[in-house]
């Protein structure tokens, strides 16, 4: 590959065939599909979905790569380049002229993963469903249950909003440079409905983030500033719930149930 690949980038190019005929298998693409691709490099991995499905999105914001990104994808004309930083993309205005979910998929820099997941769940209402290659240790801070210390803020805003799940594990050695960790498909099914309003999603987050920024607190102390303590004690008696209890050993549920009661 006659590439230099850029680590402030993340560019870690999956050159690795067999994993990109096992992820091409995994998407569940139809041919009616809009999909969205993020970070398409040299655009080895866009050519395949092209084949795919009826349309390709593919954003990308190394310059350098364009010439090649084109050049590969130059046979296909239901591909669509954008030029652009990820992060920076509105999806509900780009896509808003198509009365169709789009599907999500990227080989994504590792060094924005959460801040592109964060984004991604902004437009939810826009994703039929996202899948993105992530180091193993962020996936199964992810997919954590409650109990489990990988279990923290970004399993529960995460599965707030989606159901996480595993694909399969990648192995370092599928990207050019190799990282210096394995990785995983993670797939993140939007839910359909939203247990609170957006205020009330608001609180949650502060709320939940209070709590596992003093891990070590019980839930009482870390969440002192927030909630009038009678409250808290309602809360731990409706769910016998221990009052000494720390946060790991609330699930997403219990979070919601405390803004809501
Ligand atoms: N899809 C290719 C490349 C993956 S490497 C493959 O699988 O081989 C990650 C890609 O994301 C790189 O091409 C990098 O330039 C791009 N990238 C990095 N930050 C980005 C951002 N903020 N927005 C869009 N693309 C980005």
């Amino acid at each position: 590959m006659h590439l230099k690949p850029k680590k402030r980038l993340g560019q870690n190019f999956l050159t690795d065939k067999n994993i990109q005929n096992k992820i091409l298998g995994s998407l569940e693409l139809k041919p009616s599909d809009f999909i969205l691709e993020i970070g398409a490099g040299s655009g080895e991995f866009t050519g395949l979905l092209a084949k795919k499905v009826k349309k390709v999105y593919a954003v990308e914001i190394d310059r350098d790569l364009y010439s090649l990104l084109e050049e590969r994808i130059k046979d296909y004309t239901n591909v669509s380049v954008i030029k652009k930083d990820i992060l920076k993309l509105n999806l509900q205005r780009y896509f808003a002229g198509l009365n169709k979910k789009i599907k999500v998929f990227g080989n994504i820099p590792y060094y924005i993963s959460t801040p592109i997941i964060v984004h991604l769940l902004k437009f939810r209402r826009n994703i039929e469903i996202i899948f993105i290659t992530v180091q193993k240790e962020f996936a199964k801070r992810i997919t954590a249950s409650a109990g489990s210390k990988d279990y923290g803020s970004l399993s529960c805003f995460v599965q707030y909003y989606t159901n996480p799940k595993k694909v399969f594990e990648i192995k370092r050695t599928s990207f050019f440079p190799s990282p210096k960790v394995d990785s995983c498909l993670l797939r993140l099914d939007p839910r359909e409905k939203m247990p609170l309003g957006t205020v009330k999603e608001e609180f949650l987050f502060k709320a939940v983030r209070a709590a596992f920024n003093q891990r070590r607190k019980t839930l009482r102390n870390s969440l002192k500033g927030l909630l009038p303590p009678e409250k808290l004690e309602r809360f731990f008696l409706k769910y016998s719930i221990d009052k000494n209890t720390r946060p790991e050993s609330l699930a997403p549920q219990d979070f919601i149930n405390l803004i809501n009661s």
